[in-house]
């Protein structure tokens, strides 16, 4: 009988769901003798004869000599677990296990056991559902027979005498194991592929702070920015206050006393009309806000010399008891000028300004116009 193998198809991947794995399959050629029939040929391999004419592209189950068959046979040896080495035991990964706890569990070291598993990629991150092999009794690098391997190429590989390999792997004959059987190369540790994890552990702790060290920067940055936006808030406020006042009025005199404030009672009036700073005769008096002379002159009702400003939009200041005027009524006059000098002219009892604040006719306050 002659056979000839074909590639086998590739094993499925690996996937999240636990299934039995596919029998692994290897197609057989196989030429037709003289006198063969489908059922001998089929019994002769352990196959359905049904498989062999669908994979022949068959109709019906009559042969001839030199016909060429493809037989699908399953490759038992194929789908048998590798062999691990005598000591070592697969371990299959759980939900929360760390290599650490696994190491404590079985009671070897992190380093035997990164030997034993050398293909590892973290020492924090172990995929669940994985094998692990620990080396409970034997310890060494555990490593897979790869395909045309044999024991001998890894002894010499290794720089170890043949039979003590096979010894530490359990068997007499050297040429006994398979590819993908897994080694045990006795006496060795994977120590640049542990270093090499713990420097990426390293690395990867480091990369974790820098992480949470720029995203404590970014909120602080943040928090920064906020401060200074309410800090801007808060002074773009403070302008617009200043500025108001600036608007606003300034004091008219620049040194004296509040001595009647409006609304009280005075000697000439019931409810006074404005308020009254004392300060010595001669003393300039300014223009509260920049505007129009109104009225410069004498009253006739108690204000003595007096100035009225028209400063727009209903806005009038007035100034009275004068010893002198200094302006002429239409006349345009800045904020603090000098448009007067105090003196005691009018309907008064001694040397101050009697200073108004009108809107619209209507007498106000002056407290609340000027800073
Ligand atoms: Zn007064």
């Amino acid at each position: 009988m002659e056979v000839k193998v074909l590639s086998p198809i590739p094993r499925p991947e690996p996937k999240a769901v636990e299934v039995p794995p596919a029998p692994h399959k290897v197609w057989v050629v196989y030429e037709v003798k003289p006198g063969d029939a489908l059922e001998a040929i089929a019994r002769r391999f352990g196959v359905d004869p049904r498989h062999i004419l669908w994979s022949s592209g068959l109709k019906d189950a009559r042969l001839y000599p030199g016909q060429r068959l493809l037989i699908p046979i399953v490759d038992q040896e194929a789908d048998a677990p590798p062999r691990l080495p005598p000591g070592v035991e697969a371990y299959r990964v759980r939900p929360g296990d760390t290599l650490e706890a696994i190491a404590k569990r079985f009671g070897v070291s992190l380093l035997d056991l990164v030997s034993a598993n050398p293909t590892l990629e973290s020492l924090d991150r172990l995929v669940v559902g994985s094998e692990l092999y620990i080396p409970r009794k034997a310890k060494g690098l555990v490593v897979v027979l790869g395909e045309g391997q044999t024991l001998l190429d890894l002894a010499e590989r290794f720089g170890l005498s043949p039979v003590e390999l096979a010894r530490a792997n359990g068997v007499k004959n050297p040429l006994a194991l398979r590819p993908g059987d897994r080694v045990l190369i006795p006496g060795l540790q994977a120590k640049t592929t542990y270093e090499r994890l713990l420097a990426k552990q390293e690395a990867e702790r480091r990369a974790r702070l820098e992480a949470e060290r720029r995203r404590q920067e970014e909120l602080r940055r943040l928090a920064e920015q906020r401060r200074r936006q309410q800090e801007a808030q808060r002074r773009q406020a403070q302008v617009r206050q200043v500025s108001y006042r600036e608007g606003g009025m300034r004091w008219p005199l620049a040194n004296f006393q509040i001595t009647t404030y409006f609304g009280g009672r005075t000697p000439f009036q019931r409810f006074h009309t404005g308020i009254d700073l004392a300060a010595p005769a001669g003393t300039p008096i300014y223009a509260a806000k920049a505007g129009r002379v109104e009225v410069a002159g004498w009253s006739s009702v108690g204000y003595g010399f007096h100035v009225v400003l028209d400063h727009g939009g209903g806005l009038e200041t007035l100034y009275a008891h004068m010893s002198r005027i200094a302006v002429r009524a239409g006349q345009w006059v800045e904020a603090g000028q000098v448009i007067g000098y105090v003196g005691s002219t009018g309907w008064s009892t001694g040397p101050h300004l009697h200073f108004e604040v009108r809107v619209n006719g209507l007498v106000k306050n002056p407290l609340s116009y000027l800073p």
